[in-house]
């Protein structure tokens, strides 16, 4: 082991993950710098030996220790565990932040080349659809939760401003679904525009994820840096990586408080495993962040420097179109080390600083608010009934009791009281009963009690209070 070496975590992964990360190892050596690889592993291999999450327990206390991975893809086998091993990864060491920038390449000719591309994607990336919260509500309607907290919104949000100020950029667009979904991808947008105004130096816009996805496509060029949600983020990031080259080129950091990920965004490619085919510019960037982000930003910029000059001499992976003939892995990780030292002639290093990261709270979270109550209550019920008849059978059964019925919905339609509207009708139906005295906050035992009597008639399978914080509703209009 080099003297005073820095040690991190090394999994090599899945497919061309073992090829691409050898090369990864390789140029960091070429650097200089000294880094102490502990290989461990993760993914298939451990699926198939029983281990459930993909993650052996030497490889948690080696990343507990380290607190620093580079990681290569990590199948998700079909039939095997629960979650993908990089879930587990990211959400046991809550990596909330993934970076994934992109840029115009030379020599990586895309229907875009030219227009000097130049993006960051900030997701979030432990909440939102991700958690993997599901549930068949009945034989035939499946229901995702999809989580979404003011705590991770405020980590995201910072984390995409401070990268910001430390990568030199200027603006930060919040792409959000926030005119559909007011609560939780408004939330996101909310705690964007709170927080925008402590960073005056940085251009803050908000923008419709549709929209940004349209842009994106026209007028790539005027995005710098995006925050946004994880699902949102997921889709977007590909799409970035397709606009500058594919996946073979874009690089990632899993950024959490304590511990940071580093990785390719590409998967495990098993169709060119093994070929020493693969493209390993991806995987040598993600080690560049890396180093970066261990504070050897100067061999960081060495190698960024590196991949530009092997590009710009007409060198190609197997991955690039052209009509000379590709390079291996292994000549291309070659020509980048015999580069390193030599400097870029279409883009020069860039000034990094150190990202400032929120730490951990060890506290709960809470959003104080000085007034709640409890205004009505959402039953969702499965029921082969029409709407007429099951809200006949409703209002009968909630006649002179504090609670009336409000309205019955299917599938996000209002369809009781009954209206003109032609829908098609499946066994879930959302049933939302109000405080009859407007100013009320219904008990627990008024719940009970009525959920007692549904339930001798009709068959009921989650409930959803409806709140009021401090005056305002804390729940979604209902139905169309
Ligand atoms: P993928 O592994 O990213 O591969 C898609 C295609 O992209 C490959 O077939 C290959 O296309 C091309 N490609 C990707 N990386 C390349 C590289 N470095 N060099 C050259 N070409 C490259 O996506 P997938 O096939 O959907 O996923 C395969 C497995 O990877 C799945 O089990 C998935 O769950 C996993 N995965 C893991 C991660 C991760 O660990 N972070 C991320 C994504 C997917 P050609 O056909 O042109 O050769």
């Amino acid at each position: 082991m080099p003297i005073n070496a820095r040690k991190v975590t090394v999994i090599p992964g899945d497919g061309i993950g073992p090829e691409v990360i050898a090369a990864a190892l390789r140029v960091i050596e070429a650097t200089g710098v000294k880094v102490q690889a502990d290989v461990r592993h993760a993914g298939a291999e451990m699926f198939r030996k029983g281990i459930v999450s993909g993650v052996p327990q030497d490889t948690i206390e080696s990343i507990q220790e380290t607190k620093v991975v580079l990681k290569g893809p990590l199948e998700t086998p079909i039939g095997h565990g629960n979650k993908s091993a990089n879930v587990t990864l990211r959400t046991l060491f809550e990596t909330f932040g993934n970076l994934r920038p992109v840029r115009e390449l030379p020599g990586v000719t895309t229907p875009f080349t030219g227009r000097k591309l130049d993006i960051v994607i900030v997701r979030e990336n432990v909440e939102d659809l991700y958690t993997g919260i599901e549930y068949m509500q009945t034989p035939g309607v499946a229901q995702a939760l999809k989580i979404i907290t003011r705590l991770g919104c405020e980590k995201i949000v910072e984390l995409a401003f401070e990268f910001a100020i430390a990568a030199g950029r200027q603006r930060v667009h919040c792409a959000t679904k926030a005119n559909i979904m007011k609560l939780t991808e408004g939330m996101m947008q909310h705690t964007f525009e709170e927080i925008a105004p402590r960073y005056p130096q940085i251009e803050a816009k908000h923008i419709l994820i549709d929209n940004c996805a349209h842009q994106l496509a026209m007028r790539p060029e005027q995005f710098d840096v995006i925050v946004t949600t994880n699902m949102n983020g997921d889709i977007l990031s590909d799409l970035t990586s397709g606009l500058t080259g594919g996946l073979g080129f874009a690089p990632s950091a899993n950024i959490g408080s304590e511990v940071a990920i580093f990785e390719a965004v590409h998967g495990s490619a098993p169709d060119i495993a093994g070929r020493n085919v693969a493209n390993p510019t991806a995987i040598v960037l993600s080690a560049a962040m890396m180093l970066r982000h261990i504070g050897e930003g100067t061999a960081a910029n060495d190698i960024e420097q590196a991949v530009l000059v092997t590009l710009e001499s007409g060198m190609r992976s197997g991955d690039m179109s052209g009509t000379a003939p590709p390079s291996s892995t292994t000549d291309f990780a070659n020509a980048i080390i015999s580069n390193l030292g030599r400097e870029s002639t279409t883009s020069a290093a860039r000034d990094f600083h150190a990202v400032r990261i929120s730490p951990m709270r060890d506290e709960v979270s809470v959003m104080p608010v000085t007034s709640r109550r409890v205004t009505g209550i959402d039953i969702f019920i499965e029921s082969e009934l029409q709407p007429a008849e099951l809200g006949g059978s409703l209002e009968r059964l909630v006649e002179g009791k504090t609670l009336s019925l409000h309205s019955i919905g299917n599938r996000g339609n209002t369809v009781f009281p009954v209206t003109d509207q032609t829908v098609s009708l499946v066994d879930q139906y959302r049933c939302r009963f109000l405080a009859r005295n407007r100013n009320g906050d219904i008990s627990d035992a008024e719940i009970l009690s009525l959920l007692t009597r549904i339930g001798n008639v009709h068959r009921w399978m989650h409930i959803e209070k409806l709140q009021q914080f401090d005056g305002e509703d804390a729940f979604s209009r209902s139905g169309k």
